[in-house]
């Protein structure tokens, strides 16, 4: 197998009451790259990124990350084998600054009342305004948190995950609700993010997608039904069918 892959799914499978969500499903991404999963809804996609969390356990099959089988891990350690995902609604502290919460999200794990002992080095200055630019909120570092736009709270929790640096990264739908301009600057910050790392990202909207996925990968009722470049996925007649035609 290519040394490159960093994420090698295969035959996955999750089965809630004898239904299953995901289905034999082998998926294998390589660093640098940034995959989309798209599909209908309910196609699987969101479990699919539950199970390499380790919030769903897996009924069967392997998710092998840079070595390590996560199937046989808990969450929180999978977590610290470099794994971040961002679910659909932001989780940030709206009463923080989003300096105070891109602080509390630096690794060495401070909760948050740890941080407000916490003595600041430059290491982490150096790596919080880094982040901060990257996310385009250098302005607003001692702003607010629940005062920043929709788009603007999704970036901080982009930025959350960042500061840990992991070698995966997963997002849920991470341009519902954004505006055409926030849509433009996020695909700017994923086609950056992705360069050292994997990206998944789950995502409907097609003109977002041909932005920023190297690969599609095409799940309907918990299979795969199609892979490769957005043309090649565009162009196939099942997928059309089952999901670009509605
Ligand atoms: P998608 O993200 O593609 O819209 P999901 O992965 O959320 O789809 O869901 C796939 C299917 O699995 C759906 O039919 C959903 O109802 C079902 N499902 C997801 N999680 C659970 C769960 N914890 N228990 C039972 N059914 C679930
Ligand atoms: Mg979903």
């Amino acid at each position: 197998m290519s040394e490159k892959i960093a994420l090698s799914i295969e035959d996955l499978t999750v089965s809630f009451d004898g239904f299953k969500a995901v289905d034999k499903l082998s998926l294998y991404v390589e660093k640098n790259e940034l995959r989309v999963i798209i599909g209908p809804n309910g196609a699987g996609k969101t479990t699919v990124l539950d199970l390499i969390c380790g919030k769903t356990r897996a009924t069967s099959g392997t998710i092998n990350f840079n070595g390590a089988e996560l199937t046989r891990y808990p969450e929180h350690k999978i977590v610290q084998l470099g794994v971040g995902r961002k679910f659909q609604t932001p989780s940030i502290y709206e009463n923080l600054t989003v300096l105070e919460n891109l602080e509390i999200s630096y690794p060495e794990g401070r909760g948050v009342f740890g941080s407000l002992t916490f003595k600041r080095t430059e290491q982490v200055t150096q790596r919080i305004l880094e982040v901060a630019e990257t996310i385009f909120l250098t302005e607003f570092l001692n702003t607010q948190s629940g005062l920043l736009s929709h788009g603007q709270k999704q970036w901080l929790e982009i930025g959350m995950l960042l500061i840990q640096d992991p070698e995966l990264l997963m997002l849920d739908e991470p341009v519902a609700g954004m505006s055409v301009s926030e849509r433009e600057k996020t695909a700017d910050l994923l086609n950056k993010i992705c360069q050292g790392r994997s990206v998944i990202v789950i995502e409907h909207d097609m003109e977002f997608v041909k932005r920023i996925a190297h690969k599609v990968t095409v799940l309907h009722q918990g299979k795969l039904l199609a892979e490769g470049n957005m043309e090649s996925v565009q162009n196939n007649p099942k997928v059309i069918e089952v999901y670009l035609g509605h």
